[in-house]
């Protein structure tokens, strides 16, 4: 039993299918890269995994640690230890950066977790999270805090291209990082250098799963808009 199981899920907002019939699996311990054009679905998914508001399949299963959490709250995915890094970075009025990485911790070591990321703790701890800090910064001390949860399962929702708010070798560290903790991760990444640290990928095309596998081949498939699902069609477009 894989540690996450989508299955056969369907989801439709304003009239729109977004997700027809997608099947994925992520074993624990496992960096899966998911790629897929803009406007695929991956955040979405994202969402729905994680049980943001809003988010429920209208049909198929989630099955994280053989449970199904389709109506669970997103709290309670956390407690089973389903964590996620936004696309666009965390930003929370009124709460320190000390508070945000030691609030329902097990381990109460902000000031480790803020080096694993590359910031200088007696810098950061006392600081707001919210505007005043850089889109970087933020991103930064948003993956310190799933460091410091030791999550089951990380989401990392990287932002589009063009606004690459952190440098490859610092993404890459911060998977090392989980990978050691035994986080799986699900890696959403319009970067091939970034890809190419999974253990496995998978191609999102037409609101499915189109092919999962060898991060290479699945790499250079969906370069070459190689697509079962739109024979080149929808993955076109970037
Ligand atoms: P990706 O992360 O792969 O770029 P998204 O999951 O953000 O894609 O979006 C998938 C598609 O769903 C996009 O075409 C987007 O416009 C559409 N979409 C997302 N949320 C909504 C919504 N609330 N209402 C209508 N369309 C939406
Ligand atoms: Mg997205």
């Amino acid at each position: 039993m894989s540690l996450l199981e989508l299955r056969d899920i369907t989801y439709t907002v304003s009239g729109r299918t977004i997700l027809a019939g997608l099947t994925l699996a992520v074993e624990a311990g496992e960096v899966h890269a998911l790629l897929g054009s803009n406007g695929t679905g991956k955040s979405t998914l994202a969402s729905l995994i994680m049980g943001c508001q809003g988010y429920q399949p209208d049909s198929g299963d989630i099955v994280f640690a053989d449970t199904l959490i389709n109506h669970l709250k997103i709290y309670e995915r956390a407690l089973l230890g389903i964590s996620m890094a936004w696309q666009e970075p965390a930003r929370f009025e009124g709460l320190r950066v000390r508070d945000y990485l030691t609030l329902g911790r097990v381990t109460d070591q902000p000031e480790s977790t803020l080096r694993l990321v590359g910031l200088e703790p007696s810098r950061y701890l006392s600081r707001m999270v919210d505007r005043s800090l850089s889109g970087g910064e933020r991103k930064r001390i948003e993956l310190a805090s799933i460091l410091a949860l030791r999550p089951k399962l990380a989401i990392l929702d990287e932002p589009d291209s063009g606004i690459d708010l952190l440098s490859t070798d610092d993404i890459i560290r911060v998977l090392d990082h989980l990978r050691c903790a035994g986080s799986a991760v699900l890696l959403i990444t319009h970067r091939d250098e970034i890809a190419a640290a999974a253990d496995q990928a998978s191609q999102i095309c037409g609101g499915r799963i189109v092919c999962t596998g060898n991060v290479a081949q699945v790499t250079a498939d969906f370069k070459n808009k190689k697509c079962i699902s739109c024979d080149g069609e929808v993955c076109s477009d970037e």
